[in-house]
């Protein structure tokens, strides 16, 4: 008997957490359990004929919101191919509006509702035929009985966490990918867009369970884990307890994700982040608005300015990277309203800003009123919004075109010190973004992949409009370039410098591994934010030597090293 658990992830670096649960949860019928994961960017017809010399006698679908259609597309034709396999899907896509999703696909067996562990178990049982129950008996699905017609069965509890079984024995599959791990499920929060809200039995993982698994991925050396847990600092306690340890247990490579509530943390939390070496673990943190009032219609517990006070004193620590979500298209929040939203926030100068839009959730409480709320979204997964009460389709566009620059110019973290300086030159970063992004339009740039140097020249094209200094913006680009890399042609728009190669053969001594480059401008440093006043042109040349085999672990960047040249 082969049951195969298929997943189709986003990306080939993510890995899914849920099929490798369940096979570990499978108990005595693990050896008999296969795992096949794709990635969405594979040719739907490459997946299906896999899953067809696969030859599973059961087939099992891990579905969510950035694969449904995916897996819709490749099931009708699998069930063409194989018509006698059973197919069962499970995942919040199907957890909720499941009759209607059966009803939809009558080639789809039956659904895993909700937490899907001991209900895959004793799905493997029933198949095997081993003391099975009826199908009628096992908790948490719904299937079809013989004449066709949509059965539920009785909801399952929650599970102890703890009686999870670890699932990574084996990391050689996961080698480049990013292990995902789970300490605690549930969140204690109620935040109307979001589907862990519906779910309010919070459990945590035993902490001594959770140190072993830890010391584990420490060992192996593993590059990164994602913690999925939906606020991991809800619960003081265990957040500093697993702190505290990878602080002691430090490998001196491993770097671990955590979602948290900024406004939570405690002095003793903040001190002992504080500590951390550079690199061990960073934060995301859900801002999603500036606007009290929308904030309190989502049913969202957060004290902004707790938020942005904690925030900023961790970037002055310079040694946690932090992502900050924002979210448009939230009730209450209009035009005016987002984009002061996204100037505060921006003003903190996270090291990622990420502007999403929001996406109704079948299940959610927004999905419940959005008539209410005047919401109207697209059909297809994700369910993004197309305009609002508040929000036109028309203001969408134009925050998708500030999302789009600010992920070129902002997020790549290619422009640094070009975007610190560019903060005198605007009372809105907002605006600017989206003047950029009108700019990329108006002369026929948008829509089209760019190398590196011509997003430069065209941000270069776009200052000249408005009337920048020349000089300092070349010499900003210039500096964020080679903060990058050791380019191998020098750009037409880069100073030109007489004695360049002069002081490269006195001071690169490592040949490519370091350059050397002269600058008139002191630019903001790694720890400061952006500039109020553009900086004076000094009288005097400043070398600057970058370092390419010491790098910063925050953002890759080059070290720089000031060199006193006459
Ligand atoms: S958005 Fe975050 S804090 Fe709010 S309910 Fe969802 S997981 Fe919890």
């Amino acid at each position: 008997m082969k049951i195969l658990l298929a997943a189709i992830n986003a990306k080939y670096v993510h890995s899914n957490l849920a099929v490798h649960s369940l096979r570990a949860s499978a108990g005595e019928y693990k050896d008999g359990v296969c795992i096949a994961e794709y990635t969405i960017n594979q040719m739907k017809d490459d997946i299906l004929k896999d899953l067809y010399l696969q030859s599973p006698d059961v087939l099992c679908f891990s579905v969510y919101l950035w694969n449904l259609e995916y897996v819709e597309a490749i099931l009708k034709e699998f069930h063409k191919i194989r018509p006698s396999v059973p197919v069962w899907m499970g995942g919040p896509e199907v957890s909720y509006e499941t009759e209607e999703f059966l009803k939809r696909h009558e080639s789809v067996t039956g659904v895993m509702i909700g937490e899907g562990e001991d209900t895959f178990r004793e799905l493997c049982a029933y198949y095997h035929g081993k003391d099975a129950k009826e199908l009628s008996e096992i908790k948490g699905i719904a299937y079809r009985d013989a004449n066709g017609g949509i059965c539920f069965t009785a909801p399952r509890e929650p599970k102890n966490l703890s009686d999870v079984p670890f699932c990574y024995d084996d990391l050689e599959e996961y080698a480049n990918r990013i292990i995902y791990y789970e300490s605690s499920r549930g969140c204690p929060f109620s935040c109307s867009y979001c589907l862990s809200s519906v779910d309010k039995k919070l459990r945590f993982r035993d902490l001594e369970l959770v140190k072993k698994e830890l010391q584990f991925f420490l060992d192996k050396k593993v590059p990164q884990v994602k913690f999925v847990d939906r606020t991991f600092n809800c619960d003081h306690q265990h957040a500093m307890a697993i702190w505290s340890y990878l602080a002691e247990h430090d490998n001196g490579s491993t770097n671990f994700h955590f979602e948290i509530s900024a406004d939570l943390l405690r002095e003793e939390e903040i001190e002992l982040i504080e500590s951390m070496r550079p690199g061990l673990i960073q934060l995301e943190i859900g801002v999603q608005s500036a606007n009290e009032v929308t904030i309190k219609e989502i049913h969202r517990t957060m004290k902004l300015e707790r938020v942005k006070e904690v925030v900023r004193r961790i970037r002055k620590g310079g040694n946690v990277h932090q992502h900050l979500d924002l979210i448009a298209g939230l009730p209450y929040e209009d035009y005016e309203s987002f984009r002061h939203s996204f100037d505060e926030i921006y003003a903190l100068w996270p090291n990622q800003l990420q502007l999403g839009f929001l996406k109704v959730l079948k299940g959610s409480f927004m999905y419940e009123n959005a008539k209410t709320y005047g919401i109207a979204y697209h059909d297809a997964p994700p369910y993004e919004v197309l305009y609002t009460k508040w929000l036109s389709y028309d203001e969408i566009l134009k925050i998708k075109r500030v999302e789009e620059m600010l992920e070129v110019y902002y997020n790549s973290g290619q422009f640094e010190v070009t975007m610190k300086l560019l903060y005198a030159k605007t009372d809105s970063m907002f605006d600017l973004f989206l003047e950029l992004g009108e700019f990329y339009e108006k002369k026929g740039y948008a829509g089209m992949q760019h190398s590196r140097l011509k997003r430069c020249e065209i941000l270069l094209e776009f200052l000249e409009e408005k009337d920048a200094p020349k000089e300092l913006f070349r010499e900003a680009l210039t500096f964020d370039l080679y903060a990058r890399e050791n380019c191998k042609t020098r750009p037409d728009w880069a100073p030109a410098v007489d004695v360049l190669r002069e002081v490269t053969r006195k001071y690169c001594t490592n040949g490519k591994l370091s350059h050397a480059e002269p600058f008139h401008y002191r630019f903001p440093g790694k720890n400061e934010i952006g500039v109020k006043e553009l900086p004076e042109r000094f009288a005097f040349t400043v070398w600057a030597l970058f370092h390419y085999e010491e790098r910063d672990p925050l953002d890759h960047q080059a070290k720089v090293e000031y060199l006193e040249i006459e």
